[in-house]
């Protein structure tokens, strides 16, 4: 057959947190909506975040996904029992244990890619060790990131220039340097890690990416040029690396089916929360989710609670906690809020909820993939950022983009604690911002003009799309060199 003619096989091998998961998923169908082979790996505890979403896919949009499943016991990978699960391992303080663990899979993955001989590996950038792999089957070893070009750019930036160090104390500012904007931090929002000497595992593991993402052939971005240009431009010039944007890569979901089955089952039928939409005045609704991981204490949903009421404000509240903290609402909340608020507990059916006109403003994390989700949607945010890359994100969304207000965060911490408490008049004054007067209305003019970007970009002819189809024709070209 013509090498051009050949349909590419693209194998996806996403980090396993839902984080991670979702943007990988939907970067599988975009490939196969261009008539490329997709094919995800997971191993088997992870396997249903993808089932039901391929079945999905398959029946609405005629999509044929591909899923791999590998073997990982945790027991035999040296981690304690119950670590198959990243979320597990995260939550007991065993990340990087874990990471390094997942090379396990390695010799599954030898035999798969000697067996299918594919065409490109798309992998985490946490799987540093893929890159030998990929060089010894000969084909190209491209890393997906989940975050902005912003925060490529600062957290590289900070990590080079250290200056956090001329600071004389945790909460004094210092300014990211050599960008076109001003963005301003202080010491106490820049994880600890990159402060502190960090323990070995984490060194080695910053020194394998390193070595890893110089040996690879690229990287693929859920962004889209127009969102952030300066920073596209500076990735690209300071790493050398090539880059492709994409995103956002949610637009890839167009029915209601596959926007609610995403990772997830959510615990609320869509129907349900369509209903309770109806009776809401357009960009009158507060949404708030802290995404998949986040850890968020029972005082703290307190004083959120104790905002939105004294607010006034309609509100659909997504909460994940433990059935034994009763103490999270005050009492009488349920039937005082009636009507005027929901909660999910658990998983909400978030692309759904964020494009629904009713939707007003939107508190989030900032993680990368709600914070482009809500981007997407034109919803304006209040920022509360809580660790990883989040507090980049929120000054991508708050200092550049302006369709943001933050709650005011200034501690990088995997654990918030009870002096980490944001305050109920903080948040009620935040929750007022983003929603009433001028500066909001002009947020949210802005946010507008963003959504109407995000489509563009993503429609033919459009810089996602075109970026798209360079990465595709590069594949292809790749494979026909090597075949001659
Ligand atoms: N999400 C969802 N329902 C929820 C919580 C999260 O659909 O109740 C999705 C959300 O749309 C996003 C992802 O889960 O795609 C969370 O990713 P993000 O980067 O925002 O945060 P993380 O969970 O990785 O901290």
């Amino acid at each position: 057959m013509d090498p051009q003619h050949h349909q590419l096989h693209v194998i996806l091998f996403p980090f396993p947190t839902l984080g991670h998961m979702i943007p990988l998923l939907d970067m599988a169908k975009l490939l196969a909506i261009r008539n490329v082979k997709a094919t995800i790996i997971t191993t088997s505890v992870n396997a249903s975040a993808f089932t039901k979403a391929i079945e999905t896919s398959h029946k609405v949009g005629n999509l044929k996904l591909n899923l791999e499943i590998f073997k990982f016991s945790a027991e035999e990978a040296g981690l304690p029992e119950g670590c198959d699960n990243a979320e597990f391992a995260m939550k007991h303080g065993l990340g990087p244990q874990f990471v390094l663990a997942a090379q396990f899979i390695s010799e599954q993955l030898e035999q798969y890619l000697d067996k299918v001989q594919p065409d490109c590996l798309v992998t985490d950038v946490n799987f540093p060790w893929t890159a030998e792999i990929a060089t010894k089957f000969d084909i190209p070893r491209i890393i997906f990131y989940v975050v902005s070009y912003f925060s490529l750019c600062a957290h590289k930036l900070i990590r080079v220039h250290r200056l956090f160090k001329d600071v004389s104390s945790d909460d004094e500012t210092f300014f990211i340097p050599l960008i076109p904007h001003e963005i301003k931090m202080v010491r106490s929002q820049i994880s600890p890690d990159l402060i502190n000497n960090k323990d070995s595992i984490s060194k080695m593991f910053d020194s394998q990416i390193k070595k890893s993402g110089d040996q690879s052939y690229g990287v693929i971005v859920n962004s889209f040029y127009e969102l952030e240009p300066d920073y596209a431009n500076f990735f690209k010039k300071e790493m050398g690396w090539k880059a492709w944007h994409v995103g956002p890569v949610s637009l890839c979901n167009r029915s209601t089916e596959e926007k609610v089955l995403r990772g997830i089952s959510a615990s609320m039928n869509e129907h349900e929360c369509l209903t309770w939409f109806d009776s809401k005045k357009s960009a009158s609704v507060i949404y708030i989710c802290f995404g998949s991981i986040v850890p968020i204490t029972a005082p703290q949903f307190y004083e959120i609670a104790v905002a939105l009421e004294s607010s006034g404000k309609d509100f659909i509240w997504v909460v994940r906690i433990s059935e034994n903290d009763e103490e999270w609402l005050p009492p009488g909340f349920e039937q005082r809020t009636e009507g005027k608020g929901l909660i999910i507990r658990g998983w909400a059916p978030q692309l759904l909820i964020l494009e629904h006109k009713a939707i007003g403003a939107f508190v989030t994390h900032c993680g990368w993939n709600s914070a482009i989700e809500g981007i997407t949607a034109g919803v304006p945010m209040v920022t509360w950022p809580v660790f990883a890359e989040q507090f980049y994100n929120e000054k991508l969304v708050t200092d550049i983009l302006k369709t943001g207000v933050s709650v005011g965060v200034k501690k990088w911490s995997r654990m918030p604690s009870a002096d980490d408490l944001i305050k109920r008049e903080v948040i009620e004054t935040a929750l007022r911002e983003i929603t009433e007067g001028d500066t909001a209305e002009e947020m949210r003019q802005r946010a507008k003009q963003l959504k109407d970007m995000a489509w563009k970009s993503v429609a033919e002819g459009g810089s996602s799309y075109s970026d798209l189809t360079a990465l595709i024709d590069e594949l292809k070209s790749h494979r026909t060199q090597k075949r001659v």
